[in-house]
């Protein structure tokens, strides 16, 4: 298999080719044409798989390019500051030939910078559920999100972050697409899973 055949765009095969990348990995060949093809997909795959580019790559290409007007149109929601700024580096990476504007938010930071920041205009948000929830309750609006994606829910539901994540899903437009990873399918990730997707593609790595 490779990347081109999965439909993934040129800016992106650019991206990945100066990065070394040459075939996908299982996790990738399984999970770029589901969220491409805007699926809701329910995965377990460790780190190390490629994950996060199986999820970064198809949801870059699916906002395509910075539109005039809107607000934040995917969120990323991870379990720690640590992973989140690997998530950024990565995805900063593979949009480098691409107008989109990633953005992290985590605790630690100052809120009102971060603010004028989300107001200049940004695509992705990768944040903490905690930290999402405060910037929320200070007038982040999640209505434009088109994606939103939970990295490693069994550890943040294991953090303590399920009430955060059962209060920001209602506030999402009813259609968007939600994809969830997690290292296990423990009773508390299948839990959630019910309430948050909607028919979606199991995919085991
Ligand atoms: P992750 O599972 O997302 O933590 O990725 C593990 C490592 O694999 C990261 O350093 C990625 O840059 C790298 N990686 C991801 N996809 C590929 C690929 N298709 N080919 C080679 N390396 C990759």
């Amino acid at each position: 298999m490779s990347f081109e055949k999965l439909g993934v765009f040129k800016p992106l095969l650019d991206a990945i080719k100066d990065l070394g990348y040459e075939n996908p990995t299982s996790i990738q060949t399984k999970a770029i044409p589901y969220v491409l093809a805007k699926k809701d997909v329910f995965a377990t795959a460790q780190t190390g798989t490629g994950k996060t580019a199986a999820f970064a790559l198809p949801l870059l290409q699916r906002l395509r390019k910075r539109q005039e007007g809107k607000g934040v149109r995917a969120v990323i929601l991870s379990p720690t500051r640590e992973l989140s700024i690997q998530i950024y580096e990565d995805i900063e990476k593979y949009a480098k030939n691409m107008d989109i504007k990633t953005m992290i938010l985590v605790g630690g930071k100052d809120l009102d910078a971060q603010r004028n920041k989300l107001k200049a205009g940004v695509e992705i948000v990768i944040a903490t559920p905690g930290r999402l929830m405060e910037h929320m309750e200070t007038g982040l609006s999640l209505v434009d999100v088109e994606t939103f994606i939970l990295d490693e829910a069994d550890r943040m539901l294991d953090m303590g972050f399920t009430k955060d994540i059962r209060k920001i899903h209602p506030l999402l437009p009813k259609r968007h697409q939600t994809l969830l990873f997690s290292a296990t399918f423990s009773d508390k990730v299948r839990k959630l899973s019910k309430l948050i997707l909607t028919k979606p593609m199991f995919i085991e790595t």
